[in-house]
């Protein structure tokens, strides 16, 4: 690809994170795992957040990137822009009259909270806006995020599975046969995932494929689609006890 650090994150998070403006609270993105730290000054207490502290300070600039938060001049200008677009006259006067004292936030609100098409209207238009900012933020940055929500993986236990009435008893056999490696036979460790669906097409290979490597640290797997009665599907990955090989060769 072109080069950009892929995270498989929650973008709707990131968003929300963007968007809260007071200071006692901040967010961090693992550039690893695309999972969120957030930490809120006021009310964890001292060791947690020390911790946590720690840890983003550790890995700063590498793994752990700082959410920006929105400047205030920028939530002013989304309700000018906003108001703009009103068609309604009097609705209109009654908006600009709003932001133009001291409370505007507030103010502007309370407004809305009148005219309830409008409000819901200002919420996407809002929610648009932070979502250009923060994809303006990503491409600096230089990271793209995958999407995350698409496929759900679940890692389960062998009991999960093998207890399982909604897989085909046939499956339940299936497991790490040989290493391609070093030929052991025996020694592996063994994981199982279950995914909500599975992969339709490259692209979503391709997003299944980091994911698994980055929130997992799995980097070969199979999947067996059909044992399920909807488009779930099992996974299974092995590393070999013996000499550490993720190419292992799965059989009945
Ligand atoms: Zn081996």
């Amino acid at each position: 690809m072109s080069g950009k650090i892929l995270v498989p994150a929650d973008l709707q998070e990131i968003c929300i994170l963007f968007e809260d403006s007071s200071c006692e609270h901040r967010g961090y993105l693992d550039l690893k795992t695309g999972e969120i730290i957030q930490i809120f000054d006021d009310i964890m207490d001292t060791e947690e957040k020390q911790e946590l502290d720690d840890k983003v300070d550790e890995g700063s600039g590498e793994r752990y990137i700082a959410i920006p938060n929105a400047e205030s001049y920028e939530g002013y200008q989304d309700m000018e822009d906003f108001i703009e677009t009103v068609k309604d006259v009097k609705h209109k006067e009654k908006l600009y009259n709003s932001i133009s004292r001291k409370g505007a936030f507030r103010r502007f609100k309370d407004v809305l909270n009148s005219y309830p098409k409008e409000r819901e209207r200002w919420f996407k238009f809002k929610d648009e806006k932070v979502m250009e900012r923060v994809n303006e933020w990503l491409e600096e940055e230089g990271i793209e995020i995958i999407p995350q929500k698409f496929i759900e993986i679940r890692e389960v236990s062998f009991r999960e599975i093998s207890e399982s009435t909604e897989i085909e008893e046939s499956w339940k056999g299936f497991g790490a046969r040989g290493c391609l490696k070093c030929d052991s036979e025996d020694g592996f460790k063994e994981r199982y995932f279950v995914i909500s669906r599975c992969p339709d097409g490259e692209e979503e290979e391709h997003w299944l494929d980091e994911t698994m490597k980055k929130r997992y640290g799995v980097k070969h797997y199979g999947i067996i689609a059909g044992i399920f009665n909807d488009s779930r599907g099992p996974i299974n990955s092995a590393v070999c006890g013996k000499c550490g090989s993720h190419d292992i060769f799965f059989d009945l």
